[in-house]
């Protein structure tokens, strides 16, 4: 396993569809000329391996490989021809980041900080809760949205991750915990949530492509329920995520109006209450089974006082819904401080009393600062925070007015 560069990203592809086979190859060579395998989805792999005259079955073959069995050498895969294997030695690669740092924590959390290319790190945790195992992963290094009560957003933003790079972050905690299940703990992922590093939305193509692998029985085999894309209010892709996959939805709602949401999620200013809200309700439209889970972080007397839970039931009148309400983890020079326990109860309250199915998350991996805003991997570069928001939005826009488009012709 090598940890080269992925190819930059073309800028003539559209950032709101799926990659094509053709693309999605062309994405995932490497400076070295290598194709990373985990870059590829099931139709990726059968386009590449079309390339030298084999049949799709051979994705079949080497998916189960790669994700059933956690096979990383060639030279092991004993029902692929020697022929095929020495293609693959050749041509392609398993491509994963690198493990910097492992933290584990005494309520069975686990963190940890991975070295991507040039520099660059995310992190990643695996947070157990009873039969349950969710997997946070980053889909960004970095975050251009700059959310005001958020670490990740002082670092700025570097870059996307590749689709490899997402769906490599399982894979190291699939590992992992094959090992603690050798030691006799037995632990699994049940979920994945795009809750750590970044804004799934802004890395859409990878993000989709990632989650697929996440999904698929050959892969990771994870139920669609089972894997939830979060978002701080993308809109145009939100509109376009449930045309093309069939992940769960979390959307960052931290704030019931619209000039305390510009203050807290400043992509709002962008993309308004006005906007989110109906997007999020054709996202649980005619999918009778479908909610959304909102996420509110709670920040003393900023966010937090019964006024603003009247609003959010308000709000989210008519939509399937359930709401998590996150304590806020203060940091250095944060600017906010976390409300009392009984502030977040008497929220809850509120909107368990108005028909809002309420959750308080509990923190877990306290002793690792795992808990969520406390994701803090090394960017070097913090630079380009404001440049890509403005490509991003600027490519979504005329994604939108291609779909307006569409419509009224
Ligand atoms: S809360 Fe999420 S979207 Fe907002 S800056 Fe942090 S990582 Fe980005």
């Amino acid at each position: 396993m090598t940890n080269s560069a992925p190819a930059p990203a073309d800028p003539r592809l559209d950032p709101l569809s799926r990659a094509t086979p053709a693309e999605a190859i062309a994405e995932a060579t490497g400076a070295d000329g290598k194709v990373n395998l985990l870059d590829l989805d099931k139709a990726g792999l059968e386009a590449l391996f079309a390339t030298i005259g084999e049949k799709p079955f051979r994705a079949v073959q080497l998916m189960k490989w790669l994700y059933h069995q956690r096979v990383s050498d060639f030279d092991q895969m004993s029902n692929l021809s020697q022929k095929f294997r020495d293609w693959l030695k050749a041509s392609t690669e398993i491509r994963l980041p690198e493990i910097v740092t492992r933290q584990d924590s005494t309520d069975g959390t686990i963190k940890w900080l991975l070295r991507l290319d040039g520099g660059n790190s995310i992190e990643t945790v695996y947070i157990p809760d009873g039969k349950r195992g969710t997997l946070c992963v980053s889909s960004q290094v970095g975050c251009s949205l700059n959310c005001s009560f958020c670490s990740t957003a002082k670092q700025g933003f570097n870059r996307n991750l590749t689709a490899g790079e997402i769906a490599g972050q399982m894979w190291i905690a699939q590992d992992a915990l094959a090992h603690l299940k050798d030691e006799g703990v037995k632990h699994v992922v049940t979920n994945v949530v795009f809750m750590g590093m970044g804004e799934p939305l802004l890395n859409y193509r990878n993000v989709v492509t990632a989650a697929e692998v996440f999904m698929d029985d050959l892969a990771w085999g994870l139920g669609k329920r089972r894997v939830t894309v979060s978002t701080s209010g993308v809109v145009p892709a939100l509109h376009r995520l449930r045309e093309l996959t069939d992940v769960s939805l979390a959307v960052s709602l931290h704030a019931p109006d619209n000039a305390l949401r510009d203050e807290l999620v400043p992509v709002n200013r962008r993309y308004p209450l006005e906007e989110l809200m109906p997007a999020c309700k054709d996202f649980v439209r005619n999918a009778p089974r479908r909610h959304i889970t909102w996420e509110y972080v709670m920040l003393k007397g900023i966010n937090d006082q019964p006024e603003h839970a009247h609003k959010v039931l308000k709000l989210l009148r008519g939509i399937p819904s359930k709401m998590n309400l996150i304590p806020f983890n203060p940091f250095p020079g944060s600017g906010y401080e976390t409300s009392s326990m009984n502030q977040v109860r008497r929220f809850q309250d509120i909107l368990a009393a108005g028909g809002l199915r309420t959750t308080i998350r509990k923190t877990r991996g306290d002793d690792i600062d795992a808990a969520c805003g406390q994701l803090k991997g090394q960017v070097e570069n913090r630079v380009r925070r404001l440049d890509e928001t403005v490509r991003v939005h600027k490519a979504s826009d005329r994604e939108a007015s291609r779909a307006d488009d569409g419509a009224r012709s």
